[in-house]
């Protein structure tokens, strides 16, 4: 984003540039429609969304009853709600683009081992050098060094819970339609792909550690998921091998701290029940980028704790909102109370009777509220 205003930046990743070129991510990703147009005004979606599978429809239910709450791209003026793009290509469309870039340098293989900060600048000590400059942004993922070197506190929370993550084929279209089933042992979400002519989803199925032993033990996964997926879109003619993730929440106290900021999952990891961790950190990049860029066409020093500051307000209710959604979306649905079954079937048939809740939630889960008064 800031390369795209001529502005240099340093990348250092762990990965060497063959290992990022070469990723291989089995999941795909929910891209909301807010984060397609971040990706437009830096000219990359153009070359994703020939491979981006449009989301018109998103079907919300207790187990498998009926479908209880519905979301509607028709509802709203703009456009689909989000986009199902496969991992691997993503990431590799966009490292090319950071590759090509005249104002991006790339160095990989860093194993980062202290970094200091002073009045003027702030020092990255590793194996491949010492960097300094005068902002550092940890982009780092869940278990960030940055973070860790920069003395930032996070909260963390161990769901106990596992996502299975694998593609399956099936015989019907899914007609651009996301489901979201929600079990007391964990959801199930059923993604729309784009290939195989509309008859392939992407699975993220969460248990919790009881049945992911169960599942593993007796070797039922398949007959245990068939219950569960209830012909959705017909029979199932192909599934591939699961992909297994360990579910927990990372939150920091303080987004940044004498000239480190972090963003994405280096700041906030979230449950993946509602496929926005990587929507969340395109608008902390994108806030942080137009922040940077302000500051330095102000003359302001860009890792002074007055434009760190303005970033940590702009960026505050959005990532404390959806951190809190997420979490207790997964608690709410996760429990087994006769009470709460009855309470959490009546509110979503309650909730989708409102058309106002329905707008504002389409809008929030979309990326296209605005909350950087
Ligand atoms: C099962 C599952 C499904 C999901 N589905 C969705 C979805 O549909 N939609 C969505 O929006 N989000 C989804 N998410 C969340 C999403 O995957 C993450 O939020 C996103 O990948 C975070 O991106 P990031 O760039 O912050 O971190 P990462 O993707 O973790 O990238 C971190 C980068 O930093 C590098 N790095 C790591 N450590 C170091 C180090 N010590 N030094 C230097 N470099 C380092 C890595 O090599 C990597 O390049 C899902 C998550 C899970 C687990």
């Amino acid at each position: 984003m800031l390369s795209r205003q001529q502005y240099k930046v340093l990348i250092l990743d762990k990965s060497s540039k063959k290992e990022l070129l070469e990723v291989k991510d089995f999941r795909t990703s929910a891209i909301s429609q807010g984060s397609s147009r971040i990706l437009k005004e830096i000219s990359i979606w153009n070359k994703i969304k020939n491979k981006a599978q449009p989301i018109n429809e998103i079907y919300v239910s207790e187990g498998i009853n009926s479908n209880e709450l519905d979301f509607k791209s028709e509802a709203l003026n703009e456009g689909p709600l989000g986009y199902i793009v496969d991992n691997t290509y993503l990431k590799k469309i966009i490292f090319k683009e950071v590759l090509e870039s005249n104002f991006v340098k790339f160095v990989g293989g860093v194993n980062i081992k202290d970094i200091k900060s002073t009045a003027g600048s702030a020092t990255i000590f590793s194996n491949k050098g010492n960097f300094n400059a005068p902002l550092i942004v940890g982009a780092d993922g869940r278990n960030s060094k940055t973070r860790f070197f920069a003395n930032i506190k996070s909260f963390f929370y161990d769901y106990n819970q596992v996502a299975f993550v694998f593609n399956i084929s099936h015989t019907l279209s899914h007609q651009s339609k996301a489901l979201e089933r929600f079990f007391t042992s964990g959801p199930l979400a059923l993604l729309p792909m784009q290939n195989n002519n509309k008859k392939s989803s992407s699975v993220v199925w969460t248990v919790d550690s009881q049945l992911k032993e169960k599942l593993l033990k007796n070797k039922n996964f398949r007959n245990e998921f068939e219950k569960k997926y209830a012909e959705a879109f017909g029979q199932i003619t192909k599934t591939s091998k699961p992909t297994i993730y360990n579910l927990n929440v990372v939150s920091c106290y303080e987004y940044f701290k004498e000239r480190v900021v972090l963003v994405g999952d280096a700041c906030q990891a979230i449950h993946p029940i509602a496929g926005q961790g990587l929507n969340l950190g395109l608008r902390d990049s994108y806030h942080l980028a137009k922040i940077i860029s302000e500051s330095l066409e102000l003359g302001l020093d860009i890792g002074s704790r007055y434009v760190l500051k303005d970033y940590t307000n702009k960026r505050l209710i959005d990532k404390k909102l959806l951190i809190q959604a997420t979490h207790r979306l997964n608690q709410l649905f996760s429990n087994n109370s006769v009470v709460i079954k009855a309470i959490r079937e009546n509110g979503l048939k309650i909730f989708n009777k409102s058309s106002f809740l329905k707008k504002q939630s389409m809008m929030f889960a979309m990326g296209l509220m605005k909350f950087d008064f």
